[in-house]
């Protein structure tokens, strides 16, 4: 272990020697800025046998978005509380896997910086290219001094490649899988994007993505989400879930296994516009400052966590359809994000 230098750090190490050997724990790689190395930590909880779903968590890519991290530390506090004395948590476990990886850049974390050490954008940092109208916030290759450097070609940043290494290695090997990173942006809604980000075109797995879609809808019909392609509301470049989903797609059992990543954007106006104070603080824009606001975006989230969870683990009705519900709900996913 570190000497924890930031208050996310300390937390995560606090739970890693809680959870002890009930888990399974790597420092996927370390990090310097001036003279201090930050390691990237992964846990894995549950089974590791390759016949089992996965679902991940990721947090803190950017890191002025720090309540990712809160959000999955939290969760995790939760989980550790319940495998005292959860039977049947502890028996889904057993035959599932649940991966996090809660702060993949803990530098930008510790400096309160959408990017890390060396001013990349990692969601801006693979090699995919972004088809159709690309910004500035796409991600570009001016400068490191301004957002959105999506960094050198020859190779990605550490972070990244260690965010690509646990996924393939815990997640790709899965039957069933989904991935969810936790971000926060402008807007009033929670937003739930499945790919593409680079183009307008429809991803592969968009029937299951609009079975998955519709059973949440029946099942909390007042939930908070705004579900959708992430190429609805921007077009990027370099995203890293675009990269890796496209390369699990090229893996030799891709037909036989399905894997959706989805990233959850936290409308940051659901803080900011009860105390637009905040707008003048570093976090404000990206991160609910007063405790209570806090607390409610920590707890605000369990109920998608569970079930998507328990979606992993009963497939049926989203990722087990017949030719007849693929065809129709492919249509239905044309007509609703694509029209
Ligand atoms: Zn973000």
């Amino acid at each position: 272990m570190s000497n924890a230098i930031f208050a996310e750090l300390a937390q995560l190490e606090a739970l890693i020697a809680q959870l002890g050997d009930r888990a399974r724990t790597d420092v996927v790689s370390r990090v310097q800025y001036k003279n201090r190395s930050f390691p990237i930590y992964s846990i894995v909880l549950g089974s590791l046998r390759d016949d089992v779903p996965a679902l991940a968590f990721v947090g803190g890519v950017h890191g002025l978005e720090k309540i990712g991290s809160e959000v999955i530390l939290s969760y995790l506090q939760t989980i550790i509380h319940l495998l005292d004395w959860d039977e049947e948590f502890a028996g889904r476990l057993e035959r599932s896997r649940l991966v996090f990886i809660p702060i993949v850049n803990p530098i930008g974390v510790y400096r309160g910086t959408r990017s890390n050490g060396n001013g990349v954008d990692l969601m801006r940092n693979a090699p995919i290219e972004g088809k159709g109208n690309t910004k500035l916030y796409s991600g570009h290759r001016v400068s490191p001094r301004l957002p959105w450097y999506r960094g050198d070609t020859a190779q990605m940043e550490t972070e990244a490649q260690a965010l690509c290494q646990v996924i393939r290695k815990y997640v790709f090997n899965s039957p069933l899988s989904i991935a969810l990173d936790l971000h926060s942006g402008f807007g009033i809604h929670d937003r739930l994007w499945f790919p593409y980000a680079s183009c307008k075109k429809p991803f592969p797995g968009i029937a299951e993505a609009h079975a998955l879609k519709q059973s949440f809808d029946r099942c909390y019909p007042n939930h908070i989400y705004k579900i959708e392609p992430m190429s609805q509301e921007y077009i990027i470049n370099g995203d890293l879930w675009d990269y890796l989903y496209d390369s699990f797609m090229q893996t030799a059992d891709a037909q036989h296994r399905q894997f959706l990543p989805l990233t959850l954007e936290m409308g940051s106006w659901l803080w900011l516009r009860k105390s637009p104070l905040h707008l003048f603080q570093r976090h404000g824009f990206f991160h609910p400052l007063l405790p209570h606001r806090q607390q409610r975006i920590l707890r605000r989230h369990i109920t998608l966590f569970d079930f998507l969870y328990r979606s992993l683990l009963y497939p049926k009705k989203w990722a087990q359809l017949d030719a007849m519900q693929l065809k129709q709900h492919n249509q239905q996913a044309l007509a609703l994000w694509y029209a």
